[in-house]
Parts: structure tokens; C-alpha cells; sequence
């Protein structure tokens, strides 16, 4: 039997964190017991595969999406014979406390676990508390001996650089760039598919099991790009009624806010699949065969085959593709 392409809604994957909440609650999500801080919204990564929850395909997982329509439903540049899962991992994040500074990798790092790709993310603050800050980076002309310093005398937080962040703000974050997300904000993530984190500084403090949860100094010195990696931050205000505003564009995603404030027709292209995220208010998303609720904190994975596609009503939305493969 072969299968329309139509757009999927995904069953969220959650993730207790000892930095997690309940503000993920406002997006209907069901939260199990316990700090959740992470839903993984679509997610092809063995430590979390979400199913689809709506259509003729529910209860399949995005893994077995893959296997059967990757090819076509994923695109071009979103399929690869040889990487075996969907290339991106969408999140939503609810840091009720401070999150570890920490660092990813890239693709290319020596020591990454069988498997793994590197982590290049982006983030889009859905909500902040006044004052609610992250940390983008190091401050200039910190380079390793300096940062080994300061993690040597405890001072570590003073050679990073520390921003304050208010809704509506976007980071991007690089493989190689020292980040962390600190309490008080709500975000969207989108990033590569990878769960491999190396933490640097956790504040002492105990994990789920009350023991400390392990860091990974020499990983994370060994990928830390001293001269910077290109991380990014920028305001989004700009993003006029119908019309896409670029946030993030990197190699592995280009990400674009749009505000529907009427009827707006959009199209697939066989490049890629589009994912959408609902960051704020609500409405309609159809499509030649349907008509479906869009919500804030819904995620949709529009097929690359979908074609034609019209967004309805009043809401931000962020579309994230894959890039051609250059
Ligand atoms: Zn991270």
C-alpha cells in the first residue's frame, strides 16, 4: 500500500534532567513525573525515537518512516544511504535551572562514540525571565592554557561570556562553541542528530542519582574552537507578516521565522523535508489532502513530496530544511 505524504505529528520522547520543570505543560505535552527538561519532538536517535501520532502512520517510529519513505519523504539532501538517521533532532527545553557548561564536537573529532555525528544546535527563546542569561562562548582571547586556569581555581564562569537573553532572541552554537542554557528560559533546539555532550562545569552539584554527574575536561578542551566557530545571536523582531526572516544557516539546517498573520501558500521542494515548529499562537496548516491544528509547541515533519502547503491563522513559525549538499 503505498502512502500519501502528509504531514506528521510526532508522540514526544521526554527526558528527566536534574535542571528540567513543568513549563513544557503549556504546550499540552503530557509530562511524566518528575524534572522533565527536555521533549524530544522528532527524534530518529536510538536513545529517544518518536512515533507518529497522527494519520495512517501512527505508531510507527521515525526510524521505521526512514526506512521505508527516507528516500523520498526526507529529500535529497535529508536522506543518506550512508548516516543512517534522519539528520536533525528537534527539542524543546525547559531549563528551570542552569544547565552544565558544556561543548559538543564536530563531525570529525577523533574520539566520538561509534555512530555519533557531531553537534552543531540552534536555539530560539521562547520565553525568559526577566534577567535570564546564557552563556555564548568565551570571552575573548581565552585561550586553552587560560581556560585550564580557570577551571584549576574554581573561576571558570569568569572567563566565559555571559549574555541576557529575552524572548524571540536566536543563537546559533556551533560544534567547538562552550555554551550552556541557564534558568529561567524556555527554548526550541534544533540541532544534529547527536546526543554527545562534553561537560566542562556542572556547579557541584548532584545529579538525578545524588552523585555528581561526570565531566569530560579533556574532551572538551580538545574541541573547543579558541578562536571561535562562528556562533551567532541575533534578535527576530524583524520578521515581517508572511515573509521568511533567516536565523540560523549552517550546513546541516538553515532555520527561518515566519509570522502568519493571514492565509500564506508554501511549497515543498524535493530537496528537502521541512520541519515546523509552532513558537507562539495558533492555527490551521493544510495541505491538498487535510487540514490540521497547528499549536504553539506543535512540531510537524513535512514530507519533501508534500508539495503545496498553506499556513492559516495567527502564529510564529520556525521552518527548518537541510541544505543542498554542496
Ligand atoms: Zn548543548
Amino acid at each position: 500500500m503505498t502512502i500519501k505524504p502528509y504531514p506528521l505529528q510526532f508522540k514526544a520522547v521526554m527526558k528527566e534532567r536534574i535542571w528540567g520543570g513543568k513549563a513544557l505543560e503549556r504546550f499540552g505535552l503530557e509530562l511524566p513525573d518528575g524534572a522533565i527538561g527536555e521533549g524530544w519532538m522528532i527524534s530518529d536517535h536510538p536513545n529517544g525515537i518518536t512515533t507518529v501520532a497522527n494519520g495512517p502512520l501512527a505508531g510507527q517510529g521515525l526510524d521505521q518512516i526512514r526506512e521505508a519513505y527516507g528516500k523520498e519523504w526526507f529529500g535529497r539532501s535529508g536522506f543518506s544511504e550512508k548516516n543512517s538517521r534522519f539528520p536533525l533532532l528537534i527539542k524543546l527545553l525547559d531549563c528551570n535551572d542552569d544547565l552544565s557548561i558544556q561543548v559538543h564536537p564536530n563531525d570529525h573529532y577523533e574520539q566520538l562514540p561509534a555512530g555519533e555525528l557531531g553537534k552543531t544546535e540552534m536555539w530560539y527563546v521562547l520565553d525568559a525571565k526577566p534577567g535570564a542569561r546564557i552563556i555564548y562562548g568565551l570571552k575573548e582571547s581565552i585561550d586553552r592554557a587560560a581556560l585550564e586556569q580557570a577551571i584549576a581555581n574554581g573561576s571558570i564562569t569568569d572567563v566565559m561570556n555571559i549574555v541576557p537573553v529575552e524572548a524571540g532572541d536566536a543563537f546559533y552554537i556551533p560544534a567547538g562553541t562552550v555554551h550552556a542554557l541557564c534558568s529561567g528560559v524556555v527554548v526550541a533546539e534544533i540541532q544534529q542528530n547527536s546526543d554527545t555532550t562534553y561537560r566542562l562545569y556542572d556547579y557541584n552539584r548532584p545529579g538525578l542519582d545524588g552523585q555528581l554527574r561526570e565531566l569530560h575536561i579533556e574532551d572538551s578542551l580538545n574541541v573547543i574552537a579558541y578562536n571561535g566557530a562562528g556562533a551567532a545571536r541575533m534578535k527576530t523582531a524583524a520578521a515581517q507578516p508572511n515573509n521568511w526572516l533567516t536565523i540560523a544557516a549552517s550546513p546541516y539546517f538553515s532555520v527561518d521565522k515566519g509570522v502568519v498573520e493571514a492565509a500564506w501558500t508554501l511549497s515543498t521542494h524535493a530537496s528537502s523535508c521541512v520541519i515546523l515548529i509552532v513558537a507562539e499562537g495558533s492555527g490551521l496548516l493544510r495541505w491538498p489532502d487535510g487540514v490540521i491544528a497547528a499549536n504553539a509547541g506543535d512540531c510537524f515533519l513535512l514530507p519533501a513530496t508534500l508539495g503545496q502547503y498553506e499556513l492559516d491563522g495567527h502564529m510564529t513559525v520556525l521552518r527548518s530544511i537541510i541544505p543542498d549538499v554542496k
